[in-house]
């Protein structure tokens, strides 16, 4: 239940608009508990005063009352709904803001352990089940409290004794079901959770894997996979349908017999009149819609597991830690950017061998660098620990002198612009994939770079509009690149961090593109990562590395000198 705490505090920023949902759904059920106990008196008091022959009866007040508790009814049903479902969806919305802002700074380091499907499940399914603490847990509950206490009151004017035991006898249902379905609806709710979860993980994967699992004729098998977890999840939610079931018949019978002991007790004589009357009717009537206003309330602790659940789920993510954070003052991006490393190690969580290890490079500002090494030695990581996607373990960056560590997150970015190896294509137009990198550019400025790139093609049919990734236009590995080069360079950083930039392109696009980017690079300070050993005469420095150790480091003639591993990459060529 503690985990809840933090959800209910949410609450409190609507609290007004909640409780003028529970007030109205307290209106409601008094309307309607209004409507039928009067109903039932009216009916058999005008029967017994036209066997009396008494036709002085005032009908009239009666029946005004009937009608207006009908439209009280109607007109408190709309406005409960309207106002709880207004007040429970902008919760909602807040608390998904705020989950997705725990999230964003956790990536990539403290997202690594969940997969994407999972990620997604949280953030939209466990949310919206939190939308049952209000609407089915606490509005509930609060209005069968208030309605069994203005009963017990307003039947007390007519009959003390009768009063209490009815509003005994809900009190005790009150008191005695929900706990009890809540201990019942525990486990189902949790595995109605966890279910939910791996089918809509196992789903995500299917979906993704969809052309390698047809190839390897691996399809069915995963199908049968999600089937079997589509099945455990629908016994766990026939198993929440018996308990709902259950806890309606339970409530129907503690409502009988709450009629039948109304019936006998009132039949001896409602206060002071002993008299069999039409206030037998009042009462029966009464109890059977009390008892109306306590149906939801069994069902709502049945639901609780199930928010408790979901709850702990997204605790679970917002708790965490960002492994990486950054200083809020902020300061002018630099124009230029000199680095300097000081015997950097780091490993990646849960790996025993470092993925680099005792690092050290000087870098002036307007400097090339190149550098080399056989794949998996750490090149892409080095550059990740400059953008700070990671932070190492031992040793220290300098950027400008300064730790990068003290770098607000804004300066930082605006201060390099980088071409990952792993390019990430939106599902969004041509325009949305490049503004990302410089929002403020100009469709001309986005067309210009397009043709430096050699993407104009891409402009053909739909121009900056057309629409990329999913849903839309996929685009080569080749194609791909050039977009992340058409980034860097709208981006336009003092820094540029290329890790294999030409990767993929034919020889004819590498010489153009390198002859592009030696153009945009001339005043920048460059780390770039390549296998290509074409055109490397011209950087400042080459660094050759290995398991994660720099194993050479100089300009080319010095290399070609030392005849050492550089020496030997290009002898192989
Ligand atoms: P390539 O030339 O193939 O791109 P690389 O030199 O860029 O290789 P890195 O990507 O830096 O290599 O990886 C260095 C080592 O760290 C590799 O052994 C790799 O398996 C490991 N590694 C990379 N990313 C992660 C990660 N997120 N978690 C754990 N280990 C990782
Ligand atoms: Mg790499």
């Amino acid at each position: 239940m503690r985990v809840l705490a933090p959800y209910l505090a949410l609450y409190k920023r609507h609290k007004w608009l909640l409780s003028l949902g529970i007030i109205l759904a307290i209106v409601t059920l008094l309307a309607s508990i209004g409507l039928i106990t009067l109903s039932g008196w009216f009916l058999s008091a005008s029967a017994v005063a036209g066997f009396a022959g008494a036709y002085s009866f005032n009908y009239m007040l009666p029946a005004a009352g009937v009608r207006g508790a009908a439209i009280t009814r109607t007109a408190g049903r709309y406005f409960e709904r309207l106002v709880s479902h207004d007040a429970t969806f902008r919760v909602l919305q807040h608390l998904r803001v705020f989950t997705f802002s725990k999230l964003l700074p956790l990536s990539p380091a403290g997202l690594a352990r969940f997969r994407q499907g999972e990620l997604l499940n949280r953030i939209v399914a466990d949310v919206d089940t939190l939308d049952h603490l209000y609407l089915r847990v606490i509005s509930p509950l609060i209005s069968a409290l208030v309605v069994i206490l203005v009963v017990t009151f307003g039947l007390s004017f007519l009959d003390v004794t009768l009063a209490l035991t009815l509003g005994g006898i809900m009190l005790l249902t009150l008191v005695a079901l929900p706990p009890l379905f809540y201990r019942a609806g525990k486990p189902t709710g949790e595995s109605l959770t966890r279910l939910r979860g791996e089918y809509r993980q196992q789903l995500t994967s299917w979906l993704h894997g969809q052309a390698e699992l047809t190839i390897f004729g691996a399809s069915t098998r995963y199908r049968e996979q999600m089937e079997q977890t589509e099945m455990n999840w629908h016994d766990a939610q026939r198993r929440q349908s018996e308990l709902t079931a259950l806890s309606q018949a339970l409530m129907l019978l503690m409502g009988a017999t709450a009629v039948i002991v109304m019936l006998w007790m009132a039949s001896g004589g409602v206060g002071s009149n002993m008299q069999p009357g039409p206030l037998i009717a009042l009462f029966v009537f009464c109890a059977l819609a009390a008892f109306e206003a306590l149906a939801p309330v069994t069902a709502a602790f049945q639901h609780l597991g199930q928010v408790i659940a979901s709850a702990s789920r997204i605790t679970e993510l917002t708790t965490q830690q960002p492994e990486v954070t950054f200083p809020s003052a902020s300061a002018a991006p630099p124009q230029h950017v000199s680095l300097i490393l000081k015997d950097i190690g780091f490993s990646y969580p849960q790996q025993t061998q470092p993925a680099l290890d005792n690092i050290s490079l000087h870098i002036n500002a307007g400097e090339h660098v190149a550098i080399l090494g056989r794949t998996g030695c750490g090149k892409s990581t080095l550059l990740q620990l400059l953008t700070r996607a990671w932070d190492p373990q031992r040793g220290e960056v300098l950027l400008n002198q300064q730790p990068l560590s003290s770098f607000d997150e804004m300066t930082l970015r605006r201060s390099m612009s980088m071409v990952p190896q792993r390019v990430h294509l939106f599902s969004a137009t041509l325009r949305d994939n490049l503004l990302l990198a410089a929002p403020h550019a100009t469709d001309e400025a986005l067309s210009a770079v397009l043709l430096r790139t050699g993407l104009d093609k891409l402009l053909e049919d739909g121009g900056l509009n057309s629409w990329l990734g999913e849903g839309g236009r996929q685009l080569s590995g080749g194609e791909l690149r050039r977009l992340a080069i058409a980034r860097a360079l709208l981006h336009n950083a003092p820094l540029m961090l290329l890790d294999e930039p030409t990767e993929g392109l034919d020889a004819t696009t590498e010489a153009q593109i390198l002859d592009l980017l030696a153009d945009v690079m001339r005043d920048k300070t460059v780390l770039m990562v390549t296998h290509r050993l074409r055109g490397l005469a011209r950087f400042n420095q080459i660094i050759v590395m290995d398991n994660g150790q720099i194993i050479e480091q100089g300009n080319h003639a010095e290399l070609l000198a030392r005849q050492g591993r550089y020496y030997q990459f290009r002898q192989r060529l």
